[in-house]
């Protein structure tokens, strides 16, 4: 069995494109042959605590056959190759956040996971990348990826030549 999944990019300490095309690099070794597919990256004004730089975000979709706990730690340890540090504020700088945006049609409910991730309706810089990649997704509640975007819009994002 294998569902198609998102992740959520994001970065905006060190070289931040850098560590956005490296992250790539490793999602394409947990996907399927010739499944995975990412977005432009896209610059964004922060969330939170506005004292930091600007974030670089994307979206990558793949095909994958771990189990939703074991992607999780994949992404995890990326982060962690990445010398991802947790101490300090909700929100704050971080070299780089892998999030498990959408998995398959399925939702999921662990206090380790929660699928779709919750910020996803919210989000525009997930969002855009998001509907870049696939303008016709839905979630599983039903609701398209174009309407949210419509209704939230862009502001504070710019797509990255
Ligand atoms: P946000 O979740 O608001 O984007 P963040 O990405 O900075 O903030 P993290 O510190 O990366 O938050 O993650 C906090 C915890 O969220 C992780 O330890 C992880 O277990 C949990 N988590 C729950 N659902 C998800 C998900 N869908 N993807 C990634 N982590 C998740
Ligand atoms: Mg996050
Ligand atoms: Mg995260």
């Amino acid at each position: 069995m294998s569902e198609l999944v998102y992740i959520g990019l994001g970065s905006n300490l060190g070289n931040s494109e850098q560590h956005l095309l490296l992250a790539f690099e490793a999602l394409e070794k947990l996907s399927l042959t010739l499944s995975f597919k990412r977005s432009s990256l896209y610059r964004s004004a922060p969330m939170g605590p506005q004292d930091q730089n600007d974030y670089l975000n994307a979206v990558a979709e793949f095909k994958c056959d771990l189990p939703p706990i074991e992607l999780l730690d994949q992404l995890q340890s990326i982060e962690q190759q990445h010398d991802r540090k947790r101490q300090g504020e909700r929100w704050g700088p971080r070299t780089l956040d892998l999030d498990l945006l959408l998995y398959g049609n399925k939702a999921i409910d662990l206090p380790r996971l929660k699928v779709p991730h919750y910020g996803l309706k919210e989000r525009n810089f997930v969002l855009l990348p998001l509907f870049e990649l696939a303008p016709n997704l839905e979630l599983p509640d039903g609701t398209g990826v174009a309407q949210l975007l419509e209704n939230i819009g862009q502001h504070g994002i710019e797509k990255i030549a």
